[in-house]
């Protein structure tokens, strides 16, 4: 008989098995600019905290008093007993944040874009850039919409696709603002304009921009002097933020229908109250210190431009989400382990979450960072394409 403990390894699992790095699951014993790793102090290249909040005194000051006067928990869901003052507050300092009537928080990003799924059902066709997050592909399969996926930025693809739907479909356009992977931005005016030509409402997952892009940090809408004309903004509060949680920002009606019938918030515990405070003390600094964005800007452009001259395929980036491209995933872990051999944690990315043959090393600079950590990740890229040297593609080539 089948036991569904015997399945076989997933791809990645067998991969890890087989080789001698272990770019996974490492327990580190300090975090900051730097972290310390089987007792070693290596520069943090692999971290979201683009702005360097999560260790923010300020931050940890705000989380420390909420810890203090509420607990650690909210022990049960937002709708039953886990709403509290500071949950509110968040919810419309983000509205207004963002450029929304309303806000939903919820406990992680992933279960904001969970809450997609409330809105869709079988009647309903998602269009989707095939390199969104994991968690808004789970949200269109759970809501059973169907689910047609456009080739990566790429507009006239999702022009077709929008034309050859039936008629009479509710139509829906999601898209990652700032790709996690790539470090591209979606094409947002162009996607706007689609949207408002086809009837499709638009979803965009601001995970990575919010906090980051825009003159002051309001996200890729910002970006494109296009706030107001994205529907529904998705968020985290894991990144930028510097803390946990989640966002939905959008019409008020919308937002309410949410609040009363996404599984994901209905049925979670509630974000935790120090992470509120947390997230609320950073979007205090995000709105007052636009010079973290030019910082961790002025890094990502160094980081470009020396890997490019180096030799390393670095796709279409212009953001803090540095890609550089392995293409195989055996050699991408390598590349990983000789990196952190010489000094700096990366981001060893392979299936599922990029194409097979599109492994890649991510790299992301942070505003905590130095230019001597800059200095000294561009060294350590040097030093093992020196000793890789034949085995890396050339760049461009990793099936681009
Ligand atoms: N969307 C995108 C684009 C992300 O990169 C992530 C985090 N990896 C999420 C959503 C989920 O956010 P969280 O980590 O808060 O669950």
């Amino acid at each position: 008989m089948a036991d569904v403990f015997g399945k076989e390894r997933s791809a990645l699992h067998r991969l890890v098995a087989q080789s001698a790095s272990r770019p996974y699951y490492r327990p580190l014993t300090a975090r900051g600019a730097e972290v310390e790793l089987d007792g070693r102090t290596v520069v943090m290249a692999g971290c979201n905290d683009y702005l360097g909040l999560s260790a923010d005194p300020r931050v940890t000051e705000a989380a420390a008093r909420a810890l203090r006067r509420y607990g650690v928990s909210c022990s049960g869901s937002r709708v039953l007993n886990g709403t509290l003052a500071l949950h509110e507050e968040l919810e419309g300092r983000l509205a207004a944040f963002v450029g929304g009537e309303a806000a939903l928080v919820t406990t992680t990003g992933f279960q904001a874009n969970l809450a997609l799924a409330a809105l869709l059902d079988e009647r309903d066709a998602v269009f989707a850039d095939m390199s969104n997050h994991a968690s808004l592909v789970d949200a269109v399969r759970l809501g059973g919409a169907a689910h047609h996926r456009y080739r990566h930025r790429d507009l006239g693809h999702l022009g077709r696709l929008l034309a050859a739907s039936e008629p009479g479909r509710g139509r829906l356009i999601v898209t990652d603002g700032m790709f996690s992977m790539e470090g591209d931005l979606c094409p947002l005016p162009g996607i706007v304009e689609l949207a408002r030509r086809h009837g499709a409402r638009l979803v965009v997952d601001g995970a990575h921009d919010i906090g980051l892009l825009g003159a002051r940090g309001r996200g890729v809408s910002e970006h494109f002097g296009l706030i107001g004309e994205v529907d529904l903004v998705t968020g985290t509060l894991s990144k930028c933020f510097g803390s946990v949680g989640g966002m939905l920002v959008g019409p008020a009606s919308v937002v309410e229908h949410l609040r009363h019938s996404a599984r994901s918030v209905l049925f979670s515990a509630a974000m935790p109250p120090a992470s509120a405070a947390a997230a609320l003390a950073s979007l205090r600094i995000i709105e007052s210190e636009p010079e973290r964005r030019r910082r961790v800007f002025g890094h990502a452009r160094r980081l470009l431009a020396g890997l490019r001259s180096l030799g390393w395929d670095t796709g279409d980036s212009t953001t803090p989400v540095v890609p550089v491209y392995v293409g195989d995933s055996r050699l991408c872990l390598r590349v990983w382990q000789e990196l952190l051999d010489a000094g700096v944690f990366t981001n060893a990315v392979v299936a599922p979450a990029v194409a097979r043959n599109r492994a890649l090393i991510r790299v992301t600079p942070q505003a905590i960072h130095t230019d001597d950590h800059i200095s000294r990740v561009l060294d350590a890229f040097a030093r093992v394409r020196r000793g890789l040297g034949p085995l890396l593609p050339a760049p461009g080539v990793p099936g681009r």
